[in-house]
């Protein structure tokens, strides 16, 4: 590619609005250019970043054998609504309506789309399992868009949705991404935790995220360089994450009237419901809004008992005390004057590890909770985050804090989505059965932003030769010297016909320009025709190395393979 003739500009100066140097280089070396809060259009050597970092993902999940569709960026309302998530996703999604009046949204994940698809085409246990992906563009009207592309609005994500007949399919489907996710960030080049997300609110069991170390990351990784362990600080024990009673309240305004309204209710509910039985916990927080905790068995039927609770917490509340209530992880509030000394918190309970409680709302919760250690009788105290040096949760030597970005997540979903939307299958004995979920996410642009971040320098960016947009530039130091610019056509053209992807810098601009917008957009081999080839000389020199070698042009090629 002749640079002379590339859409292509750098800029001299840092933009204002940038506060991260992987923003400001994708600004400054014409990656990409914003055109609302959040929103950006990629420019040449940006999409062919894009371009290699779905080439990686794509080819380590088709290793997998998981299967790529494309699935529409605008949906319909409808499915949302079956699944309640339509209400629970909050303003974060981005609704529309067309001419008729009909709501949609654009997608700001897929789950329910690809259930969808699967429930319309799956019968039998025979079909199963398979894994479907697709790489495509979300939206997500983020409450604090920044950092450019890292927590952009419209981000491209490659978003897969494993599908098994049972619990032991979906650990070996879930075990398959973890390993392809290694090796994409592996070839990325990028240092990562992958660490413990355990999340109850999405109804799985396990959940991985994978965090790539960066000071500008928005998350906290709690580390162990012992053990291995490594938890997102939310979610390791001791985490302060303060519940407003006035949000639960809210929240709790919204609530349909309840269908049980007696612990008798409540317990015939659960024994029809579920199939094992294991705790409750009812508590108090602020003195104004109960909060009940469940946990246990993954075969729960969540949605229900999500119902339930929305709906029942006061009651459950007046009772003191409800025994033998199952469910995956599930807390609830509700808005009540209750008598905290009044409250049963049976034995076993007080001995029961890592809960969630809190309001019914995302960003309201207390996870992790230790009652006991955590947890007062009647008042929320003495949480703090985990710190530096506090002993690791599995093996106890001190623990590490550093800053992650969340480039992937992985889910054991379960049922939620497959119950919701009814997408079953006949088993062996012909018996109908949910099919059993996992969904798996990538943030493609946020993935280029971090590698940025790990790789760069005052001058600019360092790519990895995996995502570089170009593997060797060739700067032609004058352009008024013929045989400058003839040698460095013929390199070009030679290292092209080997398949090696090559700029040539033969704009009309001083060498020490070139030097500093190849240095800006990183490319990780520079080979420079000047004065010395008149001696059958050229300068070969590294992006990520301060010394240059003056080497034949002879040998220029086999240099650079
Ligand atoms: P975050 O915690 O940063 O808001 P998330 O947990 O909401 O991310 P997921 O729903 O797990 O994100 O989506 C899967 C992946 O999509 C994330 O791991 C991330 O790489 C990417 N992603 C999510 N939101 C954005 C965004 N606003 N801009 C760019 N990439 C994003
Ligand atoms: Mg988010
Ligand atoms: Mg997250
Ligand atoms: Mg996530």
């Amino acid at each position: 590619m002749k640079m002379s003739e590339m859409f292509f500009t750098t800029l001299r100066e840092t933009p204002s609005e940038a506060e991260i140097p992987s923003h400001q280089l994708m600004l400054r070396a014409g990656l990409m250019r914003k055109l609302a809060s959040g929103i950006y259009n990629y420019l040449p050597l940006g999409k062919r970043v894009l371009k290699k970092v779905e080439e990686i993902v794509r080819e380590e999940m088709d290793k997998t054998g998981a299967q790529e569709i494309l699935a529409s960026a605008l949906l319909p309302a409808e499915l949302w609504k079956e699944t309640g998530r339509w209400d629970v996703f909050g303003p974060e999604m981005f609704k529309l309506k067309d001419r008729n009046e009909r709501e949609f949204c654009l997608g700001p994940t897929h789950e329910e789309i690809f259930t969808d698809i699967v429930r319309n085409e799956i019968k039998s246990y025979k079909q199963l399992p398979f894994n479907l992906y697709q790489i495509q563009t979300k939206y997500r009207d983020e409450k604090r868009p920044r950092f450019g592309v890292m927590r952009s609005r419209e981000f491209i994500m490659k978003d897969a949705y494993s599908f098994d007949k049972d619990w032991d399919g979906l650990d070996i489907s879930y075990k398959k991404m973890y390993d392809a996710y290694c090796a994409i960030f592996d070839r990325c080049d990028l240092k990562y935790w992958v660490v413990d997300a355990d999340t109850g609110a999405m109804g799985g069991k396990d959940s991985n995220e994978f965090m790539v170390s960066s000071d500008v990351g928005e998350a906290e990784v709690a580390y162990c360089d012992e053990c291995g362990y490594a938890a997102n600080i939310e979610k390791a024990p001791c985490v302060n994450r303060p519940i407003h009673a006035e949000e639960a309240e809210k929240e709790i305004k919204k609530v349909a009237t309840p269908d049980v309204k007696t612990v008798d209710e409540l317990m015939h509910f659960f024994n029809t419901t579920a199939d094992r039985f294991v705790k409750t916990l009812i508590y108090a927080i602020d003195d104004k809004a109960v909060a009940v905790m469940l946990r246990g068995d993954r075969e729960v039927n969540i949605t229900k008992l999500q119902n339930l609770f929305k709906a029942s917490a006061i009651e459950m509340a007046d009772r003191n005390t409800v025994e033998n209530v199952t469910g995956a992880e599930v807390g609830f509030a509700g808005p009540i004057n209750i008598n905290v000394d009044a409250l049963v918190v049976d034995d076993e309970v007080a001995h029961m590890k890592n809960f969630i409680i809190g309001a019914n709302e995302t960003g309201y919760h207390y996870e992790n909770v230790n009652y006991g250690r955590d947890f007062k009788a009647d008042v929320v105290a003495d949480i703090r985050n985990i710190e530096v040096g506090d002993p690791c949760p599995k093996c106890g030597k001190p623990i590490n804090i550093a800053r992650g970005i969340e480039v992937g997540h992985i889910f054991k979903l379960g049922t939620k989505y497959t119950e919701a939307l009814g997408a079953t299958y006949l088993d062996e004995n012909g018996q109908e059965q949910p099919i059993i979920m996992g969904c798996y996410g990538i943030g493609i642009n946020r993935t280029v932003a971090a590698i940025i971040e790990q790789h760069h320098d005052d001058r600019g960016i360092i790519w990895p030769m995996s995502v570089t947009p170009y593997h060797v530039i060739i700067v032609v130091a004058s352009n008024y010297q013929p045989e400058q610019i003839q040698a460095a056509e013929k390199i070009h053209y030679e290292l092209v016909s080997r398949g090696i992807e090559v700029l040539l810098d033969d704009r009309d601009e001083r060498a020490g320009v070139k030097f500093n917008d190849a240095d800006l957009i990183g490319i990780p081999i520079r080979i420079t025709v000047g004065k010395k080839i008149s001696a059958g000389m050229v300068e070969f020199k590294r992006r990520d190395k301060a010394d240059s070698i003056d080497i034949p042009v002879s040998d220029i090629v086999d240099k650079v393979i």
